[in-house]
């Protein structure tokens, strides 16, 4: 018998090489860690074996780094361990990230052999400079033809990954790299604007005057120009940055702006389950020996966290949701959808109207076009999209 459902994260740090944007829990020249890696991952799923009996896994995400730089052998020891560990339903979306300069037909085939149904390629752009600024390892043909391959290896649901709002891009160039992706005719696609991550190579061209900053107009016409060209074209729009053909939302993605349960695997991983949010350790290299203790644990209860997290020394940090918390997050994530959130979801979760917690926001944000209720929903206003973080933070506590 089912008891609830919960969606699982599995976080692969491995890179081929670091790319000059990426601020990502992911590491270049780790491929000797791979092999123990994928040791700890399997004892990390034997833990969480008794507090997810019953539960339901109707998603389970493989994603990085570069999961498609796992040799066969170990992504079908992760995939046989999901299922030894988990209630994977028969429907279970399984979504794997792959660059596309990483994988070939017989890779892509034994995927789908392994119960894999969901590719997502981390195609960027078709412009070969815009590849070379963002330090990607592939070229454009490769990514047409990774998604060509990918079509006949049997996928029938792939996304695409692109990036706009580059230094130096024109509107032209985005509108070619956009106009490209959707005569693939992939199932989804994840629009991101660039961001100049700290430290990473990208933000320090940019600091020491070596590449011009993107330019923030720019990149919010890209974005505008991007919803229509996608609506045309039977794209819906369905979360800020995500649009889909019909049906094939991405079911893990959804989960988590739903606020539903997740449990996240591997370094790094953050989850959200029973009550808690948590994060594992980030570097892999300390993540490995800390699960082998965690799997010889003591069971020792620590103060102040339930029993499913006691004697676990992977985890790095642990925070108790609030209903203050939980309720914030919950609006915050749900008004990322073009839905927006329930109302009466809110309602049958928290056992009160939103309205009645976050009446003086709502009105106000309503007052000044920011906010709609609609369909029984509440969500952004089409001109607030773009000013997502501006309405969010008027309801995260202080
Ligand atoms: S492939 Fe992805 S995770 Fe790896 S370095 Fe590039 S952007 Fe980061």
């Amino acid at each position: 018998m089912s008891n609830g459902s919960v969606s699982l994260y599995v976080h692969i740090p491995f890179c081929r090489s670091k790319c000059s944007y990426c601020d990502f829990n992911s590491y270049a020249g780790l491929e000797s860690l791979i092999e123990p890696y994928v040791g700890a991952l399997l004892a990390e799923m034997a833990l969480w074996r008794e507090a997810t009996q019953h539960m339901d896994v109707a998603t389970a995400f493989l994603g990085g780094g570069t999961p498609s730089v796992l040799p066969l052998t170990e992504v079908e020891r992760i995939m046989t361990a999901l299922r030894q560990h988990f209630l994977l339903t028969d429907d279970a979306e399984v979504s794997f990230e792959a660059n596309p300069g990483t994988v070939d037909r017989a890779y892509l085939q034994a995927l789908r052999s392994l119960g894999v149904n969901r590719l997502s390629l981390g195609v960027q752009s078709f412009h070969a400079d815009e590849l070379a600024t963002l330090g990607r390892i592939h070229t454009a043909a490769e990514a047409r033809e990774a998604f060509d391959t990918a079509r006949r290896a049997g996928f029938d649901n792939v996304n695409l990954d692109l990036i706009y709002g580059l230094p130096r891009q024109t509107m032209a160039a985005w509108q070619d790299t956009l106009r490209e992706a959707v005569a693939l005719r992939p199932d989804h696609l994840s629009l991101y604007a660039l961001t100049l991550e700290e430290g990473t190579p990208l933000a320090d061209d940019v600091a020491h005057g070596r590449l011009p900053p993107p330019d923030t107009d720019l990149t919010a016409d890209m974005y505008l120009w991007a919803g229509d060209a996608l609506a045309a074209a039977g794209y819906q729009h369905y979360e800020i940055s995500n649009w889909a053909l019909p049906n094939r939302q991405c079911r893990h993605n959804l989960a988590y702006w739903l606020n539903e349960p997740y449990l996240g695997l591997g370094a790094g991983a953050h989850s959200c389950f029973g009550g808690f949010r948590f994060a594992n350790v980030k570097d892999p290299h300390r993540y490995v020996p800390l699960v082998e203790e965690s799997a010889l644990g003591d069971g020792r209860p620590a103060e102040g966290l339930p029993p499913f997290l006691a004697g676990l020394r992977h985890i790095a940090s642990t925070e108790q949701m609030t209903a203050a918390r939980a309720m914030a997050e919950t609006v915050v994530l749900g008004l990322r959808l073009t839905d927006g959130l329930p109302l009466k979801e809110f309602r049958r979760r928290f056992g009160q109207e939103l309205i009645s917690v976050y009446g003086a926001q709502v009105q106000e944000l309503e007052a000044v076009g920011l906010l709609e209720q609609a369909d029984g929903c509440l969500r952004l206003t089409a001109s607030a999209r773009l000013l997502g973080n501006e309405v969010f933070q008027r309801f995260l506590p202080d």
